[in-house]
């Protein structure tokens, strides 16, 4: 089977449009969280992942929306996306994302939003953190997002330490004895100064793994932005990906 791999999508319908166009035929979709927040089009971007065979995750973003955090650690300009996401949800997906798992196993991978050992709100940003993590899954490949940055940490067991891998785009990494956290980086919010859209695609019959990149027109999510009066600030970041 072959998978796309999605995560941190943010409302960003024009960004998931170009990975659907870009990833080829695939017989399902695994997105890992944040679908909503940031940006412009959450009804639409739930709409459109459920046109699949969807297995899905709820991400911190979703949860705020549906008001089961408290918002004091957001910064402002994310608060104030939050309250317009809350306003903007239609019922219907408001209840999708209630419903969402934050982890799950799926054919022999974990799937987390931050992390596994703590699935909503863990930074995996280092080779020390991702090392720490290996210990809460026990199948031998875990997938997560959160970050915005794609990356592979693998673990070197006798050493107890883990490597990076950084994503080398259109190569397909062979999924062999090693464990390993992957992450397919954002789809709607880039933050490693690259603003196309990130994912991955995951082929459990070559057993592959395979971190992609596409353009898309950043222009359109930053008008439609500026048309419901989202911050400033996030608005510009996605021109640069940070
Ligand atoms: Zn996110």
């Amino acid at each position: 089977m072959r998978y796309l791999v999605v995560s941190d999508i943010h409302a960003n319908q024009a960004a998931l449009e170009a990975v659907l166009a870009d990833a080829g035929a695939f017989d399902g979709v695994w997105c890992l969280g944040d679908i909503v927040g940031y940006g412009p089009e959450p009804n639409e971007c739930v709409s459109r992942l459920r046109d699949y065979d969807l297995v899905c995750l709820a991400g911190n973003h979703d949860w705020a929306a549906l008001g089961r955090l408290d918002l004091s650690s957001f910064n402002g300009d994310a608060r104030a996306a939050v309250t317009w996401t809350d306003r903007t949800l239609r019922p219907e997906v408001r209840d999708f994302l209630e419903g969402l798992p934050s982890y799950l196993e799926q054919g022999g991978f974990t799937l987390a939003h931050g992390s596994p050992r703590q699935p909503v709100w863990e930074y995996i940003l280092d080779p020390l953190i991702a090392a720490i993590n290996f210990a809460y899954f026990s199948t031998q490949y875990c997938l997560v997002g959160h970050t915005h940055t794609p990356v592979v940490h693998a673990l070197d067991a006798e050493a107890s330490v883990c490597r990076v891998r950084a994503p080398r785009y259109g190569e397909p990494l062979a999924l062999d004895d090693s464990r390993l956290i992957i992450n397919p980086g954002s789809v709607g919010q880039p933050r490693d100064s690259d603003p196309r859209a990130a994912y991955g695609v995951l082929d459990t019959d070559a057993h592959t793994w395979e971190h992609r990149r596409v353009a898309y027109p950043v222009d359109e999510t930053q008008n439609r932005m500026r048309q419901h009066g989202l911050p400033h600030r996030l608005v510009a970041r996605l021109q640069y990906g940070w």
